[in-house]
């Protein structure tokens, strides 16, 4: 018997604020705004998590709205990373890529970006330690107008970081629709080779399977967060096998955004099919009130692997922008 609670393991695709308990944001929240402003940016506790029933990627991230105001003081910051190594550790977690906007915490606590960046690899590393965890940080940088700035701000920080060895990827992330400038591709590979950072970029989400093959080609991608419409591409699924580029599948999440429906399914079976390496992933855990072990249920369910979550285990080694991982 496959005991997914006991079997150790590895979490490639999961985002920091979206991971937290949701009494935990809950508290932070209350405790920064008074009742009437509260009552102003509308806020309720179950707005913290997705409707399950949600019509899209839109809805599914509207619990941002309240998550990305916190924290706004470096107390707040280390009560989250304390509670998301707990979350991490009660799943049976052994190492994980702990994706964050680094340039919010900049702006909600109004400090530099390299100070946010250092706050954050600080409290990472201290309960790395405590929970036994390991952990390396991947910053995700936002679609959209600011993105160029964005990366600049990360590539410029980066290597002025005390602990620039826990920084193991870069991300893109958000609507998959937004016009992307030109000169972005260059500036991933920039990460990949000078600064020898992991590129995952999320797409093919929302049904964009272009954004999949700009993913390997332009962006030079590792690893693709999502990819469910490859399913319908088989030229995307040659791709992504002939270049071994590994998708975080994470099931739960796309059944809430109601990706798996525009793909008409899972993809499971046909990345096992084109030999294509892929990753069972959480993506936001806290607010889906799932964690990674329903996502193995999930998987288990649609596809029959032998010993699933022990071969799981060892792609999610062989993946990993973690270095040292045995
Ligand atoms: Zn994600």
């Amino acid at each position: 018997m496959d005991d997914f609670l006991v079997t150790p393991k590895g979490e490639l695709h999961v985002h920091f604020n979206g991971a937290l308990p949701p009494e935990i944001v809950d508290r932070i929240i209350v405790e920064n705004n008074s009742a009437d402003r509260l009552n102003e940016i509308n806020y309720h506790h179950s707005k913290l998590l997705v409707n399950k029933k949600s019509s899209g990627l839109i809805e599914y991230l509207k619990p941002w709205e309240f998550l990305r105001l916190i924290p706004i003081n470096k107390v707040q910051l280390n009560t989250m990373i304390e509670a998301f190594f707990i979350a991490m550790a009660e799943t049976n977690i052994k190492f994980v890529e702990i994706r964050h906007t680094v340039i919010h915490l900049a702006r909600n606590c109004g400090i530099t970006y390299l100070e946010a960046l250092d706050w954050l690899l600080e409290g990472m590393t201290i309960y790395s330690c405590k929970y036994q965890i390991k952990a390396g940080l991947i910053i995700t940088i936002g679609r959209g107008e600011q993105a160029m700035d964005h990366i600049k701000l990360a590539i410029t920080n980066i290597p002025l970081s005390s602990s620039q060895n826990n920084i193991v990827g870069i991300d893109l992330a958000g609507d998959e629709d937004a016009e992307l400038d030109n000169n972005i591709y260059n500036l991933f590979k920039k990460c990949k080779h000078d600064l020898g950072l992991g590129i995952t970029i999320h797409a093919g989400e929302t049904g964009n399977v272009d954004n999949i093959k700009k993913a390997i080609t332009h962006f030079e991608a590792d690893r693709i967060g999502h990819g469910t419409c490859a399913k319908n591409d088989n030229y995307v699924l040659e791709m992504l096998s002939k270049n071994q580029v590994c998708v975080e599948v994470c099931p739960l999440s796309n059944v809430m955004t109601g990706a798996t429906n525009i793909a008409k399914g899972h993809s499971l079976q046909e990345f096992l099919n084109f030999e294509v390496p892929f990753v069972v992933c959480s993506d936001n855990p806290g607010i889906q009130e799932t964690s990674l072990i329903d996502d193995y249920g999930y998987c288990n369910k649609e596809i029959i692997i032998p010993n699933f979550s022990k071969n799981m285990y060892e792609y999610q080694k062989q993946y990993t922008f973690i270095k040292g991982i045995i």
